[in-house]
């Protein structure tokens, strides 16, 4: 690739990763790496009528569930907290897809930085 489509493709890279910069970051201040659940519960009582049917579980419960240090944890969401701790988790997804795209350019600038692209 000669010099100048060298720059320009490098210039619409950098002008992509900007642009991509720019859509995360609104969503990084409010952001849990997270799954937002609705969730139903058999208790532990064995005389409790949510072990004989789904429409007996004990809930809904909103939580959000999340890996770390090996292991699952969940935390509970009062009902009041629930559109933000949903929309935290959305934020996480969108936050991550724009950094999947981020590596792929910075991949791709370092091949025709390296000279390995046409
Ligand atoms: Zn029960």
């Amino acid at each position: 690739m000669k010099n100048i489509q060298k720059n320009l493709k490098v210039e619409k890279l950098e002008k992509e990763k900007r642009n991509l910069l720019k859509n995360i970051e609104p969503f990084l201040n409010n952001t849990i790496r997270g799954t937002f659940q609705i969730w139903y519960q058999v208790c532990a009582r064995k005389s409790c009528k949510c072990h004989q049917s789904k429409k007996y579980q004990h809930g809904p419960y909103l939580r959000i569930s999340y890996f770390k240090g090996g292991r699952t944890h969940h935390i509970y969401i009062p009902s009041e907290k629930e559109k933000i701790a949903e929309r935290c988790c959305k934020n996480y997804q969108k936050v991550w897809s724009g950094i999947e795209k981020i590596s792929q350019i910075n991949i791709k600038l370092l091949k025709i930085k390296n000279g390995k692209r046409k």
